[in-house]
């Protein structure tokens, strides 16, 4: 039986651990230590898979602290998460939360059952990083909880975590979270997009999501497309994209921030009412009333 992760070197020390069609994690090595960055769901061990990849010293570095990027922060020592998700990141996730998760979880294994065959024949895109696996082997869904402790250390706009030989600065882009980053590997020019940058839904419909401050995040990543080779994702069937996406991206906020395109009604990966607005290559989901307030200005 297939594990819970895929592991992949995508560049020269850049890992992808995916945990497919859920969260992908990023281990990024220098000459003296590691990152990883997010720890995924928790519902697998991921420090084992990282073990297996590296033997430097590993630090956890968290993109944001939502509970599907924190589920593995109890497996390391050293912690970071930016300044402003430290309280937010040790308070309990509810119960309902996970439990509908999960549902998700066995959706999308029934969904791929779907369309595989035809994607075999036809299209050609789901492999070992994209198609969703069933819940591993003694996984017991009722004893699943997020816990991470504390962090042991807090992150702030131009921190530069180094690694040797390599640093990766710390870009604060909130938006999709208040304490959201991204993070720049200047060396390889490899930007970890977090939930900032998706190829699927992304996400701003959240309560402590905001809208216009999320445009101002995407419009800063997207200056920056020249200098990046390579975006890392990490959300939904791809792990990585090409920097255009920055500028479609931030050009798709744009047009949202002024009504003109069209929105649809849609639901979340837990079920929530959204409203979305659907692009070529992505989309952005919006809490409905914050939608109807840009359709009426
Ligand atoms: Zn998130
Ligand atoms: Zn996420």
């Amino acid at each position: 039986m297939a594990s819970w992760h895929e592991a992949r070197e995508i560049s020269r020390g850049v890992w992808s651990i995916a945990e497919p069609s859920h969260v992908n994690m990023w281990l990024i090595e220098g000459r003296d230590r590691a990152v990883l960055l997010d720890t995924g769901l928790g519902i697998a061990r991921v420090r084992p898979v990282v073990e297996e990849l590296t033997t430097k010293p590993v630090s956890v570095v968290n993109t944001h602290y939502h509970f599907d990027h924190v589920g593995g922060n109890h497996e390391f020592d050293d912690t970071a998460i930016h300044e402003a998700g430290a309280a937010l990141l040790v308070e309990p996730v509810p119960r309902e939360v996970l439990d509908r998760y999960l549902a998700y979880a066995l959706e999308l294994v029934r969904a791929a059952e779907h369309v595989r065959e035809a994607d075999g024949r036809y299209f050609h895109l789901l492999d070992a990083d994209s198609l969703p696996r069933p819940l591993p082997d003694g996984f017991d869904p009722a004893a699943w909880t997020i816990a991470p402790p504390a962090p042991s250390r807090t992150l702030t706009e131009g921190d530069v975590v180094d690694l040797g030989g390599r640093a990766l600065r710390v870009l604060h882009t909130p938006g999709h979270s208040g304490d959201s980053i991204c993070l720049l590997d200047d060396a390889s020019g490899i930007l970890f997009g977090g939930d900032t940058i998706n190829t699927g839904p992304i996400y701003a419909q959240f309560h402590d999501s905001d809208v216009a401050t999320f445009a101002k995040s995407a419009a800063r990543l997207a200056e920056l497309k020249d200098e990046v080779t390579m975006v890392a994702v990490n959300h939904f069937g791809r792990t990585t994209a090409a920097p255009y996406l920055l500028q479609e991206i931030s050009d798709g906020f744009d047009r949202v921030l002024s009504g003109s395109t069209p929105f649809r009604q849609a639901h979340d990966c837990i079920g929530e009412r959204v409203t979305e607005a659907v692009f070529d290559r992505f989309s952005i989901l919006l809490a409905p009333a914050v939608a109807q307030r840009l359709h009426h200005t």
